[in-house]
């Protein structure tokens, strides 16, 4: 059963301010937001419930009607969808929800909005953020490199400056809310204060719209950026960009661009942090009497010594032959991990030669030796 009191929908007290309010329906609107929980029917119930909660605690007068009149009043008269506890008020809860986050209209999920902040005062919208996910060879996480991407993005239109009005014409004040943004609609006994349809809460109203941007003051671009991998990223690693997402409105800062780092899988060599793991097979008679072995790294073939007889799955370390760190000095290790192979194509000859060791070797095998004896009284 869902709460009906808007409070407790937002978890927060009768006495909170409007702070508080906006930061509990940042928490819960983003926890429940349909993006991040796909196909989720409970979640999206929920993000309506505390989207329509927040829409009435948020504004001031609509706050002091809720509280004279209490819930009834306002599901009720307006019986959204899901008629009590559900949709109430008849604001879209996207709406809301991309007005507190500040996302641009279109286009970006949740995903471009996460990161951000809101737009400022006077209209201003902080342009989105972007994020660009990148693979990148094995080899280029190791030792850094310098990739140039393309991003489609919005930027400013050039032919308004971004103004969304045609040159040589200008904004003017909306005729409907007389440049305040809002205005007043009755609903039932009271009255309630709304944005202004006609400039969408701006309170102007362009003339003559751009005819490249339409209006809109952005045009999309696509454009190229050179970014440097710092060596020692690994899948996940994030790059930020300042200023590089999307272009702000009405005099916004622009949006950072992140780049994500996918890191491709590399055919010898798997990697822990800053460490990596290397499997080397050896013969088993290379096991038996030790030898110098080539193992690869990242930098080329290095010896290896395997002293005489080397057990499968001992560890070599060999220092600082990893991965240089991210957060500057030193590198990891690599390890190189013994696999014995014991021969599987004998020929006639080999066989011979393979048994008449075996006849004459049972001390050179102590440890099997050894368990035959403690096992003995059990067979
Ligand atoms: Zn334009
Ligand atoms: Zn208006």
């Amino acid at each position: 059963m869902p709460t009906s009191d808007f409070y407790e929908r937002l978890g927060v007290p009768r006495t909170a301010s409007a702070d508080e309010i906006k930061k509990a329906y940042r928490k819960l609107a983003l926890k429940y937001h349909p993006d991040k929980n796909p196909g989720d029917k409970a979640s999206e119930e929920k993000f309506k419930e505390v989207s329509a909660a927040y829409e009435v605690l948020s504004d001031t007068g609509k706050r002091a009607q809720y509280d004279q009149f209490g819930h009834e009043a306002f599901t009720r008269k307006r019986g959204g969808p899901g008629g009590p506890g559900g949709g109430g008020p008849g604001m879209d809860p996207y709406d809301i929800f991309s007005q507190v986050f500040g996302g641009g209209g279109g286009g970006g999920g949740i995903f471009d909005s996460f990161f951000g902040g809101g737009g400022g005062g006077n209209g201003a919208q902080g342009g989105n953020d972007l994020r660009y996910d990148l693979s990148i060879p094995f080899e280029d996480a190791v030792f850094g490199a310098s990739r140039e991407i393309e991003i489609p993005r919005a930027e400013h239109c050039d032919r308004c400056k971004g103004s969304g009005c045609e040159p040589g014409t200008s904004k003017k004040r909306c005729p409907q809310c007389g440049g305040s943004g809002q205005v007043t609609m009755a609903q039932g006994f009271f009255s309630i204060r709304q944005r202004c349809p006609q400039c969408g809460g701006q309170g102007e109203s362009i003339e003559k719209p751009c005819r490249q941007c339409r209006g809109e003051g952005l045009i999309e671009r696509t454009k190229k950026l050179k970014i440097n991998i710092p060596a020692g990223v690994d899948t996940g690693s994030r790059l930020r960009l300042t200023g590089e997402g999307e272009a702000g409105r009405r005099g916004g800062a622009a949006g950072d661009l992140y780049v994500v780092l996918h890191v491709e899988e590399h055919l010898l060599f798997k990697r822990d942090g800053d460490d990596l793991y290397c499997e080397v097979p050896i013969p088993m008679t290379t096991a038996a009497l030790g030898a110098t072995v080539k193992v690869p790294t990242l930098t080329g073939a290095a010896e290896l010594t395997v002293p005489a007889g080397t057990q499968p799955g001992t560890i070599f370390r060999m220092r600082g032959k990893g991965i240089p760190s991210l957060r500057g000095g030193g590198r990891g290790d690599l390890h190189i991990r013994i696999k014995i192979e014991i021969p599987v194509k004998l020929d006639a000859a080999l066989r011979e030669k393979l048994k008449a060791f075996a006849d004459t070797a049972d001390a050179a095998f102590p440890d099997s030796r050894g368990f035959q004896d403690r096992a003995k009284k059990f067979f």
